[in-house]
């Protein structure tokens, strides 16, 4: 049974949401802060996607704050059809009213943020410094039973894993192991070491580095085998982790404390 690599994380979090989400394949109704939270996932991974075909556009770095507000436009009206199932049946007029505010906070953070790397390394640089060699990668390995789709891939060979929501301090752990097994997928893919990879926090418009260590590798290789249990059937139990305010937080809490 191929395991995604999204999964890998989701068992960091909880092993019984794992369960609920692909064993049972329970959907529960969200609330509108999980609302709000898709929402501004889809504009933020957009507007990191798109940065490369901006700076193409300019020939002087004051003109970034203008085409990345043009662009913002044309992701909401883009939205809807490229993101269609995941924000199926989510209100969003209501939900970008809410957020346009931080979104276009961020906006100002990312145009002084490419302005300054245009001004210290020239366009053509920066360019190069920020086109990902391939976007939305899908991949899979029949030998380490993973699968996924990669956000970003750079070049030398690395893979880039867009992260939309709130910062910590340092790189959680489940996206650690997200980003290591999209590491080993595309060293087997591609016959090529990978030492490194980067978690790129939207919000703060940052990139911090991930290394493919041998531990983290053994790992992920671990909660594989922890989460085709689960794919199997094998149902954890309640609250793993002992965490209640994951639980609080859990969008399954109410179909979970029942089963
Ligand atoms: S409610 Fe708690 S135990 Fe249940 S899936 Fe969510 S986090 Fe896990």
């Amino acid at each position: 049974m191929m395991v995604n690599v999204s999964g890998l994380r989701d068992f960091e979090f909880c092993p019984r949401a794992v369960y609920l989400k692909e064993f049972l394949k329970l959907t529960p109704e969200l609330s509108p802060q999980q609302a709000r939270g898709l929402v501004g996932h889809a504009i933020r991974k957009e507007l990191s996607l798109r940065q490369s075909k901006l700076l193409k556009k300019i020939k002087h770095e004051d003109q970034l704050g203008l085409l990345l507000q043009s662009e913002f436009d044309c992701i909401l009206d883009d939205l809807p059809y490229i993101y269609k199932e995941k924000l199926a049946g989510i209100e969003l007029g209501k939900i970008l009213g809410e957020i346009e505010e931080e979104i276009n906070s961020e906006i100002g953070l990312i145009s002084s943020k490419l302005a300054v790397l245009v001004k210290e390394q020239g366009l053509q640089q920066a360019l190069k410094a920020v086109t990902p060699w391939k976007t939305e990668y899908p991949i899979r390995s029949e030998a380490l039973n993973l699968t996924g789709i990669v956000d970003k891939i750079m070049q030398p060979l690395s893979p880039v894993e867009i992260k939309t929501g709130k910062v910590g301090e340092s790189v959680w752990e489940g996206d650690r192991m997200q980003l290591c097994a999209y590491g080993m997928l595309l060293e087997e893919k591609f016959q090529q070491e990978i030492l490194q990879g980067f978690v790129e926090y939207t919000r703060v418009q940052e990139q911090r580095q991930v290394l493919l260590t041998e531990r983290l590798r053994r790992r992920v290789l671990d909660t594989r085998d922890k989460v085709t249990e689960i794919l199997s059937g094998n149902l954890p139990e309640i609250c793993p982790h002992g965490n209640g305010k994951k639980c609080d937080a859990c969008s399954f809490k109410k179909e979970c404390y029942t089963i």
